[in-house]
């Protein structure tokens, strides 16, 4: 059953605060159009905030995974590490 997810201009998700619903994406999935914060504008599926799936632009995935990269993998030795 498709649940109509509903998002308030003002809503904040991760580094991404809704600015207002825009037309849906060609499979008919509510976008919203949202500011990163670093100022960037995209538009990104309603669902996909909801869910915790996007919380930041292209670029600041990018910069977050360059600085994370490291402290990911002394992650992964350390849980291994029994
Ligand atoms: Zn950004």
């Amino acid at each position: 059953m498709r649940q109509r997810v509903t998002i308030m201009p003002g809503e904040r998700f991760g580094g991404w605060t809704v600015i207002k619903e825009v037309s849906p994406n060609r499979w008919g999935q509510t976008m919203m159009l949202c500011k990163c914060k670093c100022g960037k504008k995209c538009k990104v599926g309603s669902s996909v905030l909801r869910r915790g799936e996007s919380s930041k632009c292209v670029e600041c995935r990018r910069v977050w995974i360059r600085n994370n990269a490291r402290r990911l993998y002394n992650f992964r030795i350390e849980s291994c590490d029994d």
